[in-house]
């Protein structure tokens, strides 16, 4: 197991409630803090890229503001959740600090992982965080998530997230050290499972179960996560969290859960652009063009002969021949009114043509999913 993370390359780290703030004094765990960061610095050093998702806000913030009651309104969760968070902060500025490491805060809602553009901002923010050296700490944003578009529990929102920036592993750690059989709290005969290559009906009612304390993400929602993580190419690993330096506590023997990805990121990434999103517009493309598109190339303004439609940056279009088959869809790199310059023209005239550097490429082999009846997207 610890060779998939020796492996993995960009790597999320999800840590709840339950391990950050002690529940009885509602006090933040920061020796525990202080060791969680000592050891994604030493996976930084190690060339890896660290995103960590982050939970502990509300049962920050609510000790602050006096809320004692167990079952928050929604709008008290949110205003323990505003005095929370810039405490979580400030803890991790300090943490990644020390290490010579900077702390980038991202909050986001469902909403940013659904709706196309904002979900296009949100993954290049982070991914041009990444490419900066920064560490960014997520987290939901509780303060003006309603009750229709929360995700709810931060689980899910790490899964998202590992789609979002095509990440290869994705560590859940909480206060248990993986699945059960049934809820070992409980039943005595409960089995540990070590792996688990396929989330079946029978993996999801091992998770059901009653969700206690001040998290609120079960292994229920773990479960979930774990098939959203692994169907978009990321490992899953359910460790616990418990022990000081919870990541250097996986490279040694223990239970813990491992969840084998479904595909690689890169494939699961083309499955999204091919299937996920709503596309309007179209790229009518040649015969050259076409065959350089089935053998796997990138699609050059050169091979473009109409376009059809509105469409952004950034945008999924289809792309057809000229008899009108539909061959492929990917994320265009130009808007209308740049493609429109460049349609038919040389990579070399980019330039000249629209007085910038631009991208070389109408539609990156990265960013194209061959959806054609011949085509393989895979
Ligand atoms: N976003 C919530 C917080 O920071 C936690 C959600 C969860 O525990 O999954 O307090």
């Amino acid at each position: 197991m610890s060779d998939h993370l020796s492996r993995a390359r960009r790597i999320i780290v999800k840590v709840g409630s339950r391990l950050l703030v002690n529940s009885d004094t509602g006090a933040l765990n920061s020796e525990w803090l202080t060791s969680l960061v000592a050891d994604l610095a030493a996976l930084k050093g190690e060339g890896k890229e660290v995103l960590l998702v982050s939970s502990g806000a509300i049962a920050l913030g609510r000790r602050a503001l006096g809320l004692k009651h167990a079952g928050l309104r929604l709008e008290e969760s949110q205003a323990a959740a505003a005095v929370g968070q810039v405490r979580l902060a400030q803890a991790y500025v300090e943490a990644f600090h020390a290490h010579g490491l900077t702390a980038a805060q991202i909050l986001l809602t469902l909403e940013d992982s659904e709706e196309r553009r904002r979900y296009l901002n949100a993954r290049e923010t982070l991914r041009t965080l990444l490419a900066l050296g920064a560490v960014p700490v997520i987290n939901e944003n509780d303060t003006v998530a309603t009750a229709e578009i929360r995700f709810g529990d931060n689980d899910r929102l790490a899964a998202r997230v590992a789609g979002m920036v095509e990440a290869d592993c994705l560590i859940l750690l909480s206060d248990i050290d993986g699945l059960y059989t049934a809820n070992p709290q409980r039943v005595l005969s409960a089995q540990h499972i070590p792996e688990v290559r396929t989330i079946t009906p029978e993996i999801e009612a091992m998770a059901r179960g009653p969700v206690s304390g001040i998290s609120r993400g079960g292994m229920e929602s773990k479960i979930a996560a774990a098939k959203i993580a692994t169907a978009a190419g990321a490992s899953v690993l359910i460790a616990s969290g418990r022990l000081l330096h919870p990541l250097r506590a996986i490279d040694s023997p223990g239970k813990r859960t491992f969840f084998v990805p479904r595909v690689s990121p890169a494939a699961a990434r083309k499955r999204w652009i091919a299937g996920g999103l709503s596309a309007q517009a179209t790229v009518v493309i040649d015969a050259g063009a076409e065959r350089a598109l089935l053998s796997g190339k990138s699609l050059l303004p050169a091979g473009v002969t109409a376009l059809e439609g509105r469409f952004e940056r950034g945008d999924v279009v289809i792309v057809k021949n000229a008899s009108g088959r539909e061959l492929a869809r990917g994320l265009v790199a130009y808007n209308l009114e740049e493609a429109r310059l460049l349609v038919g023209r040389r990579t070399v005239e980019i330039e000249t043509i629209l007085g910038y550097r631009g991208r070389d490429e109408m539609i990156h082999r990265d960013n194209l999913a061959l959806t054609g009846s011949a085509g393989d997207d895979q």
